[in-house]
């Protein structure tokens, strides 16, 4: 990032030094006045001991990273949607001197003590950018998306930044012509690391959508955009919106869109397998799925250059990154690895420094000789590609002395017409230890299908094991902002 925009400031060519790096609703940036927005807050925030960083989806909270980045000052993003009792936490937690907010936003009460440090797009830094960090320095704390538990404080090196971007750039080919379609939050590793810090280090562009659409995907698409990453939320939304646009006859601008993109991703969750094939079938176009997390950053990815995509893979273990599976005593599985099941553990440049003032929770988190716990179930396919079962916690059910993975029936489940989203959980159950629990959002709110039928759907697809023993209606998911399903609320 720093030599992106030390660079961007003297030797960037000339078409990409006037082109618009960084396009938010409407207002851009290219690389010579990023840099110098960015340089010129760094001059006023350096050598403060950490700042929060108030994360909307404007250019200003870009140009507030970026700063954070180049004075060496740890940025905190804060979700401005977290309620006060959160956001007071992370604050204590943190412990920032002063919050970079983009100048008109209101800030909640709970930031009110905090001198705010208004960010200001329109700066030109002159005079030098102070020295490069260590590669091991923290660049950023980031809270883990709170699915399981309550957030944690994830320190991020900035070394971990680099080697993930890199990785990807390698496993996609990602490159200086690439203009990334963006609609994430920017408070997360996936929308700030991957979304703006990851473009800005290879020397493309980031065109924000503000609010996630179908349509205006198609449309930045169709206007120059090369790559989209996403949760698997926006891709349901575009698997029923290119549904629905052949249904209706006439032009597909979102399937050509689609159709005509270089890169289509998606991460943070898993993607059902049915809205990977719905959209394939509507656009021919496959959508890649990388596996990572706050603590690894990226770990593994589906490569355009590597074995043929198959629905469900998330691909082998990104350069640099060395990946296991293991059995509950933390031994690795032996060989062959295919359908057995074990936690992931990685190992790397890629990794996280530790959780903010908890070293308990950090010791926990590794096993013996630095493996870092994931508590991602997975098994391996013969050629190394990594396929996710889900999390330990939540998403393994022992019933009948068998592992069950939710995601696996969920997958199933989504197959039938009556079925718009699905969560399988595990119950306490007398007979069976833990009993398959389907959670279902019907297709049509006034006719859902019948328990029996969706049970009976499971059961002629998959082993009579994995046959939910309940099925409960909702209206919704839980779901967090990142559209991740909060199992622990359907008492999982
Ligand atoms: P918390 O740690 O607070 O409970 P979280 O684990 O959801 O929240 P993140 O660090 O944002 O917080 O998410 C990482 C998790 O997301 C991974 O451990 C994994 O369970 C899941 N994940 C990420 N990418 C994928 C993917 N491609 N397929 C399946 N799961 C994924
Ligand atoms: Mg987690």
């Amino acid at each position: 990032m720093r030599e992106a925009a030390s660079q961007t400031a003297s030797q960037t060519a000339p078409h990409t030094a006037s082109r618009p790096t960084l396009r938010f609703d409407g207002r851009a940036l290219d690389y010579a006045e990023l840099a110098g927005a960015a340089s010129a807050l760094a001059a006023r925030i350096e050598g403060a001991g950490r700042v929060a960083l108030w994360a909307t989806p404007e250019l200003e909270t870009c140009v507030g990273a970026m700063a954070a980045l180049l004075a060496g000052v740890p940025a905190v993003p804060l979700n401005p949607r977290t309620g006060g009792r959160e956001l007071a936490h992370i604050l204590a937690d943190s412990s920032p001197s002063t919050v970079l907010a983009a100048p008109g936003v209101q800030l909640p009460g709970a930031l009110a003590t905090l001198p705010v440090t208004q960010i200001d797009a329109d700066a030109r830094a002159t005079g030098p950018l102070p020295p490069e960090p260590a590669a091991g320095s923290p660049a950023l704390i980031v809270y883990t998306s709170g699915t399981t538990g309550p957030p944690k404080g994830v320190v991020i090196p900035r070394r971990a930044i680099a080697v993930t971007l890199d990785g990807l750039a390698d496993a996609w080919q990602w490159t200086a012509d690439d203009v990334l379609v963006h609609a994430l939050p920017l408070f997360h590793v996936h929308g700030l690391i991957l979304g703006v810090l990851g473009p800005l280090r290879r020397g493309g562009g980031v065109r924000h959508l503000g609010r996630f659409s179908p349509e205006a995907v198609a449309g930045e698409l169709a206007g120059g955009g090369s790559m989209l990453f996403g949760v698997p939320t926006m891709y349901h939304r575009l698997a029923e919106a290119v549904e629905s646009e052949a249904a209706a006859g006439g032009q597909r601008p979102l399937a050509a869109a689609l159709a005509g993109a270089r890169l289509l991703v998606s991460g943070s969750a898993a993607l059902p397998v049915h809205d990977q094939e719905r959209l394939a079938r509507a656009t021919g176009r496959h959508v890649i799925e990388r596996y990572g997390m706050t603590e690894t950053l990226m770990n593994t990815s589906v490569r355009l250059d590597g074995p043929q995509l198959r629905p469900g893979s998330v691909g082998p273990p990104l350069p640099g990154v060395e990946l296991r599976l293991v059995d509950e005593g933390d031994e690795p599985l032996s060989t062959p690895e295919e359908e057995a099941v074990g936690e992931i553990q990685v190992r790397g440049p890629n990794l996280f420094t530790a959780y903010l003032n908890r070293p308990d929770a950090t010791r926990a988190a590794f096993a013996e000789g630095g493996w870092f716990r994931t508590g991602d179930m997975a098994t391996r396919d013969a050629d190394g590609s990594v396929r996710i079962v889900g999390r330990k916690a939540t998403d393994l059910i022992k019933s009948g002395g068998y592992k069950i993975g939710a995601g696996e029936i969920e997958n199933v489940l989504l197959e039938h017409p009556g079925v718009a989203e699905a969560a399988v959980t595990g119950e306490p159950d007398q007979d069976l230890g833990e009993r398959v629990v389907a959670w279902i959002v019907p297709a049509d709110a006034a006719r859902p299908p019948g328990a029996a039928a969706l049970a009976d759907h499971v059961s002629a697809q998959l082993s009579p094991h994995k046959r939910p023993r309940t099925v409960r209606f909702l209206r919704e998911l839980p779901r967090n902002d990142m559209g991740k399903i909060m199992k622990r609320e359907l008492g999982a």
